[in-house]
């Protein structure tokens, strides 16, 4: 038996773990990611035994990599960029995680998303550990070339800290298929040999995996299935406000339309749109994807009308009054200061950290049912989990293959993460907590506890 278990409540663990974490975050501002995720760690621990040791080893990443990125520019001139890889934990297995390319990241908000994905990937029991990178950049200013310097130079900075089997780098915010090609490929070079399991999230063409580009959308909506039943919620009857239309919000829109759902309200950055009779959403992501902005209309072949809706803003979005509401755009939408406007009884959160933890409360106490980001929008790392073990058997599977593999692992992982929920009482965001951290303290145990070198038996 290992010693971390389900178990009755302790203080102690969630304390000593707090006034821990709280030392290395002094310096972190108010909002900072990881100070957020540690508050809703620290409520999981109330309900797990953890060795002391395991606390002790997740409060620190075990490697922060800070990289000068030399780049020849287009006009002539050098220009060099900060950038960053964190492996958080790697005990279950290679580090796992995105590379960000925004004016924004810095070292912090690196080890925070790094910290995120340790979690994440032991939910889904993904044998994998936490990790992220980052380049301090705005990609738009830069010409295509310019960029694929960029990605390059920052493969060529971070190769020894990368693998197959050490950390395996994918895309996020601003990055994309084909730069995951390019460092790939940049990868390869470096080591002379072909190391397609270096990355994932790349072309289809060059090792991608069928169903990655849809995993996000799909593994949320596999979530989305296999618990509305539990409230006796049948698709026909489920009204849906989805925040953001872009690839996680609006392909998720699309599956849950066509499987009866009443889809009544979608928005992007520019604002919203709401039909009280539903949306058709295929109509909308065709006339989106050649129009770059949002109606309510209906397509017919290539001609698009527009029928009766009524344009909303985000907040208004946020505030409808719809059984499921799904953030799918950005961090911190729904706080403390607009919780109290949310009347939706189910939240299914796609986005990462949509819901700022000051605002846990306010909704618990309104009854409102929260499903969580590292379980809901887990289907990403999930194919790209897939990728990687197609790259290395050199088999590749259909989109059927990939998508049945998909809707196991998401239905098995969501069923116990609700399970602990139901058992200990607690809601279902701090339950995922709880299962993550459960197999975390197992892999770290599993090395030698202190009471395992202090019994003489
Ligand atoms: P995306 O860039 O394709 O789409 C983002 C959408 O949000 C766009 O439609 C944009 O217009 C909209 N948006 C931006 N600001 C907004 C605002 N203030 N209000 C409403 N809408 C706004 O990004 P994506 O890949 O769909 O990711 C969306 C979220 O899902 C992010 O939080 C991301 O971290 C998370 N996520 C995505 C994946 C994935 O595989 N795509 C995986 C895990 C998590």
């Amino acid at each position: 038996m290992t010693q971390t278990t389900v178990s009755a409540t302790s203080t102690s663990n969630a304390d000593l773990f707090s006034s821990q974490l709280e030392k290395s975050n002094r310096k972190k501002t108010e909002h900072s990611l990881l100070t957020d995720a540690s508050k809703r760690l620290e409520q999981a621990l109330k309900h797990l035994s953890m060795s002391e040791d395991a606390i002790e080893r997740l409060r620190h990443p075990k490697t922060s990599l800070t990289v000068s990125i030399p780049v020849r520019m287009d006009n002539g001139s050098l220009q060099v960029f900060q950038g960053y890889r964190v492996r958080y934990d790697d005990t279950r297995g290679p580090g796992k995680g995105g590379v960000r390319y925004h004016p924004n990241v810095t070292l912090d908000e690196v080890q925070s998303l790094a910290f995120w994905m340790t979690f994440k990937c032991a939910l889904l029991d993904l044998p994998f550990g936490g990790a992220k990178g980052g380049i301090t950049v705005n990609p738009k200013e830069l010409s295509k070339a310019e960029l694929e310097r960029l990605s390059r130079g920052y493969v060529d900075a971070i190769a020894d800290f990368i693998g197959p089997d050490v950390d395996i780098p994918a895309p996020d915010v601003y990055t994309n298929a084909t730069i995951m090609g390019w460092m790939m490929d940049q990868y390869s070079i470096i080591k002379r040999q072909l190391s397609r399991a270096v990355v994932t999230g790349k072309p289809l063409t060059l090792g991608g995996s069928e169903g990655r580009n849809t995993a996000t959308a799909t593994g949320a909506f596999y979530v989305i299935q296999a618990t509305l039943p539990k409230f006796s919620q049948k698709p026909h009857n489920t009204t849906v406000a989805v925040q953001g239309f872009g690839n996680a919000g609006s392909i998720l829109a699309e599956l849950l339309f066509k499987a009866g759902y009443k889809v009544v309200a979608v928005s992007d950055s520019k604002g919203g749109i709401y039909t009280p009779q539903g949306l058709d959403i295929p109509s909308i992501r065709e006339y989106k994807n050649s129009s770059r902005s949002i109606k309510a209309v209906y397509c017919e072949d290539t001609v698009c009308s527009i029928v009766e809706h009524q344009v909303i803003s985000n907040a208004e979005l946020l505030a409808l009054d719809v059984d499921v509401l799904i953030p799918a755009a950005l961090e911190n939408q729904i706080t403390a200061e607009n919780a109290n406007d949310v009347k939706a009884k189910f939240i299914y959160e796609v986005a990462n950290g949509p819901i700022a933890s000051a605002a846990d409360a306010i909704l618990a106490e309104k009854g409102i049912y929260v499903f969580p980001d590292i379980l809901v929008n887990a289907g990403g790392v999930t194919v790209s989990y897939f990728e990687w073990v197609q790259n290395r058997n050199g088999w590749y599977w259909t989109l059927e293959e990939v998508n049945q593999r998909l809707k196991v692992r998401m239905e098995a992982e969501t069923e116990k993460t609700w399970s602990i929920a139901q058992k200990l009482g607690i809601d279902v965001r701090t339950a995922a907590y709880v299962h993550g951290l459960n197999r975390l303290g197992e892999a770290l145990d599993a090395k030698g506890t202190r009471n395992y070198y202090n019994n003489p038996v």
